[in-house]
């Protein structure tokens, strides 16, 4: 089911690739996050979209 609402969409969107992603462990964290909530590894990538 697509969603018809485009703010919702632009939301959904917004959290799933506003992401940090630890380098070790692969988890998922908040953009903001210092560490990683996994292995509190502090080697955090950003998640972005693939444009060039
Ligand atoms: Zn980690």
């Amino acid at each position: 089911m697509p969603i018809a609402d485009i703010e919702k969409r632009r939301l959904a969107q917004h959290y799933l690739l506003y992401k940090s992603i630890c380098r070790y462990c692969g988890a998922s964290n908040p953009l903001g996050a210092k560490k990683c909530r996994k292995c509190h590894g502090d080697d955090l990538r950003p998640k972005r979209r693939g444009k060039k």
